[in-house]
């Protein structure tokens, strides 16, 4: 199993050189198991995934979405793929709401708020709505699925893949400030890799630090991120979605402070490359 990151940003872009370590797309990851593709989410990040998969068409992709909020979704209509023949894609994601995901991409890409509706894509586009407790498997690995606390409603993912696993839990918040949640602690298990939602510090989730608490936006923090990693007996912490107002100087403090309490944490940064084969400790951004 292989991961590449292609944006780490949360809620909204933000390229500026003070992000530009770091990098300022949104949410996209690539994850290959032997010659399976799959993109966790088509935020603004896929536009260069898309690049530099033209050179290895066509394409057989599955993307799973963790959810559908803009930041995860306003990509795919800039994926370079989707606009050729031969290419096929296997869509897989769904929402607390009684909608399809097929209908939410579908409304993304329509005149008036995208000139190319979705419909003439010459690209082949399946589409499969997902639920908690599903699991997706191919000749090389097997992916399951968990409901987390977010607005709307949102998916965690674990890829168990040649005794290797590693888990995608971006966009939830914990409940309780010193209890992880059981499920999610169970679902994260003993796994390689956590790639987990820290989004905002301790003082800006409480307020303390910026004009209002974030507590019920749907975000976690590094100092939760920690404890989940802990008590999962996670071995490595992406710390991930980071904050668009996060420079690539305070994810370096906020990546410092979590390597006192586990060492084995690195914040997510566009280009960061893990292969569980073979180092499955990533370098810092910052070294
Ligand atoms: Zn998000
Ligand atoms: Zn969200």
């Amino acid at each position: 199993m292989r991961v590449k990151f292609w944006g780490v940003r949360g809620s909204i872009p933000s390229g500026n050189k003070e992000t530009a370590g770091i990098g300022g797309n949104t949410t996209c990851v690539e994850v290959r198991c032997g010659d399976d593709l799959f993109i966790l989410d088509t935020g603004t990040g896929i536009r260069n995934l898309g690049m530099s998969l033209m050179d290895q068409l066509p394409i057989q992709a599955k993307i799973l979405y963790s959810h559908v909020h803009w930041d995860h979704i306003q990509g795919l209509p800039f994926f370079g793929p989707l606009y050729l023949e031969g290419n096929e894609f296997d869509i897989y994601g769904g929402t607390s709401l009684p909608i399809t995901i097929e209908e939410i991409l579908h409304r993304q890409m329509s005149p008036p708020v995208f000139p190319v509706p979705m419909k003439t894509l010459p690209s082949t586009l399946r589409f499969h709505d997902q639920k908690s407790g599903d699991v997706i498997e191919t000749d090389h690995c097997r992916i399951s699925l968990i409901s987390m606390y977010h607005p709307n409603g949102s998916y965690g993912y674990r890829f168990d893949s040649e005794g290797k696993s590693m888990v995608f839990a971006t966009d939830v918040e914990h409940m309780t400030e010193d209890v992880v949640d059981p499920r999610l602690k169970k679902f994260c298990s003993d796994a390689d890799v956590l790639i987990y939602d820290c989004q905002y510090t301790e003082d800006e989730y409480h307020g303390r630090n910026g004009h209002f608490p974030r507590i019920g936006w749907g975000h976690s923090t590094m100092n939760h991120g920690v404890k989940l990693a802990q008590a999962a007996n996670v071995k490595q912490l992406i710390l991930f979605h980071h904050d668009p107002a996060h420079c690539d100087e305070t994810v370096k403090g906020i990546e410092s402070e979590a390597r006192e309490l586990f060492p084995k944490s690195t914040a997510a940064y566009e280009g960061l490359e893990i292969d569980f084969q073979q180092s499955i400790y990533p370098k810092s951004c910052f070294e």
